[in-house]
């Protein structure tokens, strides 16, 4: 699973076959088919993360099947449960599944998705 960040706009949201941007206009991109993703911006403000599925479902389903773990942590004047980790990184600028481009693009429509469809990078 891919997100976009932008540290501008201190915002993080999930990358999707719909085009979006950051709330201040600083950079945006979508997946162009099940594997790749296009982002545009400044590399500098503008990051892809990633989460680890595998890592990131089984946390989901640790929870699912055993509810919070017991309060062991001391957050904010009292004890609290520790939420369930999972492993995001950001994706490097130089890996193969994100196409990075500096200037703003138009949002690629489904139908010119198709032809990308199979995980070869956009060209
Ligand atoms: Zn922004």
């Amino acid at each position: 699973m891919k997100l976009l960040t932008c540290i501008k706009c201190n915002e993080v949201f999930g990358l999707s076959h719909t085009y979006r941007e950051c709330v201040g206009g600083h950079g945006g991109g979508q997946y162009i088919d099940n594997l790749n993703a296009k982002v545009w911006g400044d590399p500098a403000r503008i990051f892809v993360l990633g989460f680890a599925n595998s890592s990131f479902v089984s946390a989901l389903r640790d929870q699912i099947d055993h509810g919070d773990q017991p309060a062991d942590f001391y957050y904010a004047g009292k004890m609290t449960p520790r939420g369930r980790e999972f492993t995001a990184f950001v994706i490097p600028a130089a890996a193969d599944s994100v196409e990075r481009v500096l200037e703003k693009f138009a949002p690629i429509e489904a139908a010119i998705l198709s032809y990308t469809a199979g995980g070869k990078k956009h060209a």
